[in-house]
């Protein structure tokens, strides 16, 4: 059985961007930035957002912190919004969600350059991703992307199983698995909170991929011998971080599987350094 290790695939990979960072640094390139606008006081994004500029920090990418009040009105937040776009040292724009009531997310995502949309979320960038066009790819899916080729897990000819259907996890997910490519070609189902009788899909897949926000409701009589499971899931429960998966008895079974925590979760980070050296490299066409 393969524990795919994403605390260490995260961490080569951060060390990888370092790398080509640092190495056009020193033939005199700028350093890529990315803008981090978070509002309000909520402080499980203030976590994150202290993650993510740290881990820019390491990465040698700078970040431009705007950190704003509770109380900024959608046009200050707009204006905001706009100024990075047209920031030429911003190649990237995170806006840390969720926003505080009175603001409208889907505004502001939409007025985020879809050139510098990091995180992926912009129309343009899911449109792009569903025409099997370049673009910024949703960090999560990506990272999960990321893990079958480090692991050289091939999906194609293959039968996915994508419990969840939510816009930044499962629905493109089950895109990037239907795309053409070795990581790809898969027959994807993809099955929410009104499928019938998910046990006998998930027992289909040789690959299954659970983003539910379930804990351990995913048992090892719903997966298949020697299947491989991506578990997205992150649960806070009284004994801890734990996955969809019932992981102790599904391990069991399994060719691969991710642990929680300490697999799909850092990837989600290294993903959004890796959007963000990405647009700076177009950018500086290097
Ligand atoms: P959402 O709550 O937005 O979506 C959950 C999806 O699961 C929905 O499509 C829902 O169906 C479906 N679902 C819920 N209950 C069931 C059920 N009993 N049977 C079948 N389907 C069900 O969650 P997210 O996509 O944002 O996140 C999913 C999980 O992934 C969470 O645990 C979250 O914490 C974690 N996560 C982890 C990240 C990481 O970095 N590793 C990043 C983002 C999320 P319906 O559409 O019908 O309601």
């Amino acid at each position: 059985m393969i524990l795919i290790d994403g605390k260490a695939t995260a961490a080569a990979l951060r060390a990888e961007l370092a790398e080509a960072v640092a190495a056009a640094r020193s033939d005199g390139a700028r350093a890529p930035g990315l803008a981090v606008i978070l509002v309000g006081e909520d402080p499980a994004s203030q976590v994150y957002v202290r993650n993510k500029e740290r881990a820019c920090a390491e990465a040698g990418i700078v970040s431009f912190p705007h950190h704003l009040p509770a109380q900024t009105s959608q046009a200050d937040l707009l204006a905001l919004i706009r100024a990075c776009n047209a920031d030429a040292n911003v190649d990237g724009i995170l806006l840390q969600l969720p926003l505080p009531g009175g603001l409208d997310a889907q505004a502001c995502l939409l007025a985020i350059d879809p050139d510098k949309d990091v995180d992926g979320f912009h129309p343009m960038n899911v449109g792009r991703l569903s025409l099997d066009l370049p673009g910024f790819v949703s960090c999560t899916p990506a990272g999960v992307m990321e893990l079958l080729r480090r692991y050289e897990l091939p999906t194609a000819g293959q039968r996915a199983v994508v419990v969840g259907r939510s816009n930044i996890v499962g629905k493109p997910l089950a895109m990037l698995l239907s795309r053409p490519g070795p990581y790809g070609d898969a027959t994807v189902t993809v099955c929410h909170s009104r499928t019938p009788d998910l046990a006998a899909q998930c027992r289909q897949a040789d690959f299954l991929f659970l983003a539910l926000g379930r804990p351990r409701s995913i048992t090892a009589d719903m997966v298949r011998e020697g299947a491989v499971v991506i578990d997205v899931g992150i649960n806070r429960t009284p004994e801890g971080l734990c996955g969809d998966a019932d992981f102790t008895a599904v391990s069991k079974k399994v060719r691969a599987i991710t642990p929680v925590p300490g697999g799909v979760g850092p990837m989600t980070i290294a993903m959004l350094l890796a959007n963000t050296v990405q647009s700076w490299r177009q950018r500086l066409s290097l």
